[in-house]
């Protein structure tokens, strides 16, 4: 078995509870949060850039414009999970 060790809600192991913020999230959550904001960011810029250079029209079903950054948000949602 193991040593017990205290962990995150995401599973990080925690040396003391003075690690993890008031939600629980220890500091390894703070700065995969931070990563993937710049991981949006940046897929957001490339991706609009690669859909438009190949004539990739943002529209939906029904033929009505979509804002770009609409589809690519729920691309990064996709791509997070
Ligand atoms: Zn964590």
């Amino acid at each position: 078995m193991p040593a017990a060790v205290d962990q995150c809600p995401q599973g990080h192991d925690t040396q003391t509870a003075s690690d993890r913020d008031a939600q629980g999230h220890c500091r390894k959550c703070k700065a995969e949060r931070e990563r993937r904001r710049r991981v949006s960011t940046a897929m957001k810029l490339t991706l609009i850039k690669a859909f438009e250079d190949v004539g990739v029209r943002f529209e939906d079903d029904d033929g009505r414009p979509v804002a770009p950054t609409d589809v690519v948000r729920q691309l990064v949602e996709i791509y997070q999970q």
